[in-house]
């Protein structure tokens, strides 16, 4: 159990999260900090009891908080409190943390926020380094993809807000996945009693946003594997989108395709008929090895032909996804996969580090796990190729449990970025969502509203007074605040 004492200053969510990242929660691990701020002088004394021995780190810091935001003092206290359990945890296990000791997982709205505190470029980097300990290629990140999303955030129209619909089926389980999702062998069966109950949610949303004076900007299916929807369940749900919201001012109308094995034409052409004008084939690697390994029901040539399919189609926005750190990959098969994708040349690329939920089956196989330097020679390619190739980074986010705590970032030829997901990181718009673990995001000047659906499909057929009922509150924030 790890155990975290604060004396001074308290940030125990950081802490615990912190020292997850050294510790497993089956060790015996006391961590005690002293936190102290006077004349301008942080100082953090960290004491780590393990395996009976003591180790401490006595950390100061000068910081004038004169002037400064209640959020950036809290900021830069929490900073050292995490540095001073780093540097002292750090004489136990040797991790190499390219974030340094950056806790949140949205580094670029980190350097959005400085910035608004009134922070130079440099500044921003002089902190980064010096007080996050962030390294120089990270830093470099995190200022690129905060000067390509500011374009998109400021073009979000007032009064306007995103649609999320959930589909939370797939053809079968990623032994990786720690997303909302059944395996249709198993819930298949509910499939269609869910699509008629999110055609009434539809129906509920629309007059929600019609009755608090909003407008669609983009319209994102998400999953799970929203193509596990046959062509004709497709149709209805885009039928019923269009009788019940005007659509006319969209921007964005996403589909996540996703697996290669439930994309056909038929579906294709169902989406390009309805307008939607992005969508995601998602191959994960290449290496069909791998695929088969991590429960994937397809091959590396299922990838290449809907990818084709999808281009003689007329789609003109794909983006791709891949994952750094599946079992057994070295550098070069990650790299191999990367060559093979920009050489398709879709005009987003997704590159993720594989995610270790604690409870996923992935801990339970004896695949060995990508190592944290392994992973960062994966990114730092991921970095010299996407750019390169003409991509630039536009939004990222760090997973907290994920292998070297590395980050998500979503790359894109100049003029494709996705505003959907730039929303979804700098939370600048509301989001309605709809269907199976939507989540709804609702802002209110600086405040978030969160309205959960409910993730498994049968309850959400069980219970949908409940969503009905939910829509209502959302209503009511909306209007009232
Ligand atoms: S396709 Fe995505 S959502 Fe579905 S099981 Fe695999 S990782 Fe999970």
């Amino acid at each position: 159990m790890i155990l975290v004492i604060q004396n001074g200053y308290r940030c125990d969510y950081e802490m615990k999260l912190f020292a997850g990242l050294f510790f497993d929660e089956s060790e015996d691990v006391v961590i005690t900090q002293n936190f102290s701020y006077e004349n301008n002088v942080i100082n953090t004394y960290t004491e780590i009891i393990f395996e009976n021995n003591i180790y401490y780190e006595d950390y100061y810091f000068s910081f004038d908080a004169d002037g400064k935001s209640q959020k950036l003092k809290k900021k830069i206290f929490i900073a050292a409190c995490t540095k001073s359990l780093s540097h002292a945890a750090l004489k136990i296990r040797k991790i190499n943390f390219s974030w340094g000791v950056m806790c949140g997982i949205r580094p670029a709205k980190n350097v959005r926020e400085l910035a608004e505190e009134g922070f130079s470029e440099e500044q921003i980097r002089d902190i980064f380094k010096n007080v996050y300990e962030v390294s120089d290629e990270k830093t470099e990140l995190a200022l690129n993809v905060a000067e390509n999303e500011k374009m998109l955030l400021a073009d979000i129209g007032k009064n306007s807000v995103s649609l999320y619909i959930g589909i939370p089926f797939c053809p079968t389980r990623c032994v990786y996945c720690s997303f909302v999702s059944t395996d249709i062998r198993v819930s298949g069966k509910y499939m269609a009693g869910f699509v008629e109950k999110l055609l009434l949610e539809i129906e509920k949303t629309a007059e929600v946003v019609r009755k608090t004076g909003s407008y669609v900007e983009n319209v994102y299916i998400g999953g799970g594997t929203p193509t596990t929807l046959s062509a004709e369940q497709f149709e209805m749900i885009f039928e019923k989108l269009y009788s019940c919201f005007s659509l006319e001012k969209i921007k964005e109308f996403t589909v996540e395709a996703g697996r290669p094995d439930t994309i056909t034409e038929e579906k294709l052409r169902v989406m390009k008929k309805y307008g939607v004008n992005r969508i995601s084939v998602n191959p994960q690697t290449m290496q069909d090895k791998t695929l088969e390994k991590i429960g994937r029901r397809h091959t590396s040539d299922m990838i290449l032909n809907a990818y084709k399919t999808a281009r003689e189609i007329g789609f003109d926005v794909i983006n791709m996804d891949l994952i750094a750190g599946l079992p057994d990959e070295t550098p070069e098969m990650f790299y191999d996969t990367l060559d093979k994708i920009t050489e398709l040349d879709p005009e987003n690329i997704t590159v993720h580090s594989l995610c270790l939920k604690r409870a996923a089956d992935f801990k339970m196989t004896d695949n060995e796990l990508a190592k944290s330097d392994i992973m960062n020679k994966m990114l730092s390619y991921t970095q010299k190729k996407m750019k390169e190739k003409g991509y630039e980074p536009y939004y990222m986010y760090r997973q907290k449990n994920s292998s070297g705590n590395l980050e998500n970032v979503g790359y894109s030829k100049p003029g494709c970025m996705s505003a959907y997901n730039v929303n979804i990181m700098e939370e600048k718009q509301t989001i309605i969502a709809m269907g199976g673990g939507g989540s709804t995001k609702l802002i209110i000047g600086d405040r978030i509203e969160r309205v959960f659906n409910f993730k498994d499909p049968l309850e959400y057929i069980r219970r949908f007074d409940d969503i009905l009922r939910k829509k209502d509150e959302i209503a009511e924030i909306l209007l009232n605040g």
